[in-house]
């Protein structure tokens, strides 16, 4: 470490704080205690700024995954959590985002050195978003209903229906948006009133554990809540198989996505896939080509491009092909990257040297196969595991680089020489995925008319961004069911009809 990011990490907030909880010893958390591993196994993670040993974390195994889903179950068993009133659900879900707030600035940093994202990033956007989504599902709480409903039959029935928590859920996460999405399973899932186990990726469990720990100091009662901190490919798929979960939440790889769907059919789990993206952003002739420029960058640089929903694919009328494209190279090359905790970085590292390897190979093959490179900015060398913002051009729909999702800070910029909406939309759609599109006009006929061709959860018009209150999810391989709104929330409830004679 140099004398300058000493000065740097001396610098943030709180970085004290989560050093210490890094370093301290970590377990799991089941029926309200944390707990050591029946196996006594754990595994250690990496800040991916240095490639440096981060900390040793518990290793779930099946017996401890036998051990949540029981506490779970007992939870939704207990009346403390079982006849809560919603308005008291609603209020310990806004305590634990209030403590979330007080805990801020270590929250942030902890995140920074698990994820390699700029610390900027994780204290202005990923943790206020967490936040967020605590406060607004803390609202749904008292707002799910069921219906009356007048019947046709024979006799004369009261009719109506409730909605119910689903039970038990086992939520498996990603490792790029470790708080951001930890915070939009959980919320809509308190909400309901279901009880939790989380699993966080292998590589992002620091903030998680905290968030147990705030989870506890708020006073769920014990078993709503457990965290296994784990593999995938044990604690994940023990879970997914497990006749004792109701429903499993999911998000990341569609490959993985697809071994869960198949381990949930043993007992028809209730199954939620947010899954891979390859989104297109399309630029049309009249677009206000800066703010174009700016949004495209954006849309595939933030996050160092391990965002589902990136906008990989970026289609450019021929008019304004070479202004964009220079314009987001430009930006490419401008973007400093190095460790999240220094200050003025605006790109990290990516999660691991697998990815930041994936990455290159990918770059590796578009360029074998003839794509240009049009630009990339500087990297950098020695440790940490950096992959620099690179711009391609000249590649074919056949190439992997343009139709598998990378997962990195690669763009494929693709020309189109004609107006015709149909094909524009058709070169767009032509993706397995369907996550997100985004559009850049000025033209409202062509805009309405575009959106409606797309095959895609959500579509961003000259800007726009996530909400907690917007659905989200994919159409086609990028996923089953939507996060966030009000479809967010009754994805974790079941519908009861009743019909009572009278
Ligand atoms: P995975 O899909 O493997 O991991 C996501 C989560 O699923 C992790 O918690 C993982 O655990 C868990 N998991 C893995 N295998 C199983 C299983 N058989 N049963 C249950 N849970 C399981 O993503 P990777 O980390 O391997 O990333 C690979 C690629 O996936 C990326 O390059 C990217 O393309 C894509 N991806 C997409 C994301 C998205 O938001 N759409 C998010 C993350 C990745 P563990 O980490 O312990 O293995």
């Amino acid at each position: 470490m140099t004398e300058a990011d000493t000065m740097t990490r001396a610098a943030v907030p709180s970085l004290d704080k989560a050093l210490a909880f890094a370093g301290q010893a970590h377990n799991l958390y089941i029926g309200g205690r944390w707990v050591d591993p029946r196996g006594d196994a754990s595994f250690t993670t990496h800040d991916p700024a240095t490639g440096a040993r981060l900390a040793e974390v518990a290793e779930a195994r099946v017996e401890d995954v036998d051990a949540a889903v029981a506490s779970a179950r007992r939870a939704m068993d207990d009346p403390a959590w079982a006849e809560m009133k919603p308005a008291v659900r609603a209020r310990l879900i806004h305590r634990l985002a209030d403590a979330l707030e007080a805990n801020i600035d270590e929250m942030a940093a902890l995140e920074t050195l698990d994820n390699g994202m700029p610390l900027a990033d994780a204290r202005h956007f990923h943790l206020p978003y967490a936040i967020e989504q605590l406060r607004y599902y803390a609202g749904w709480a008292t707002k799910l209903t069921g219906e009356t409903i007048d019947i046709s039959g024979g006799g004369t029935w009261h009719a109506f229906t409730l909605r119910e928590p689903v039970g038990v859920v086992a939520q498996i996460l990603p490792w790029n948006a470790p708080m951001a999405m930890a915070c939009a399973k959980i919320a809509p899932a308190l909400a309901a009133g279901c009880a939790i186990i989380l699993k966080p990726a292998e590589q992002t469990p620091l903030t998680a554990l905290r968030l147990a720990q705030l989870i506890e100091e708020v006073g769920f009662p014990a078993g709503v809540f457990n965290l296994l901190t784990g593999f995938g490919e044990t604690a994940g798929a023990a879970l997914t198989e497990h006749r004792g979960v109701d429903k499993v939440a999911f998000t990341g790889s569609t490959e993985v996505g697809r071994h869960i769907l198949r381990a949930a059919a043993g007992n028809f789990k209730r199954v939620t896939l947010e899954l891979g993206g390859k989104t297109p952003v399309i630029v049309l002739p009249d677009a206000d080509a800066e703010r174009a420029i700016e949004g495209a960058a954006r849309s595939i640089f933030t996050n160092a491009g391990q965002v589902c929903n990136a906008g990989s694919r970026l289609f450019v009328h021929h008019d304004l092909f070479d202004e964009v494209v220079e314009g987001v190279t430009r930006i490419a090359q401008s973007i400093r990257l190095g460790p999240g905790l220094e200050q003025g970085t605006q790109m990290g590292p990516v999660i691991s040297s697998e990815q930041r390897d994936r990455v290159m190979r990918y770059v590796a093959s578009g360029i074998g196969e003839g794509a240009t490179l049009r630009g990339a900015g500087p990297g950098r060398e020695g440790e940490g595991y950096y992959v620099a913002p690179t711009v391609l051009t000249d590649t074919t729909g056949e190439m992997a680089v343009r139709r598998e999702e990378i997962f990195g800070p690669v763009l494929c910029a693709i020309s189109f020489a004609d107006d015709d909406l149909d094909r524009i939309a058709a070169e767009a759609n032509a993706s397995e995925y369907g996550l997100g599109a985004v559009l850049w006009t000025n033209n409202l006929k062509a805009c309405h008319r575009l959106v409606r061709k797309l095959k895609a959860g959500t579509v961003r018009v000259n800007g726009g961004g996530l909400d907690p209150a917007l659905p989200f999810g994919g159409f086609k391989q990028s996923g089953w069911g939507r996060e966030n709104g009000r479809e967010g929330v009754e994805a974790y409830t079941e519908i009861k009809s009743v019909a009572i004679g009278i």
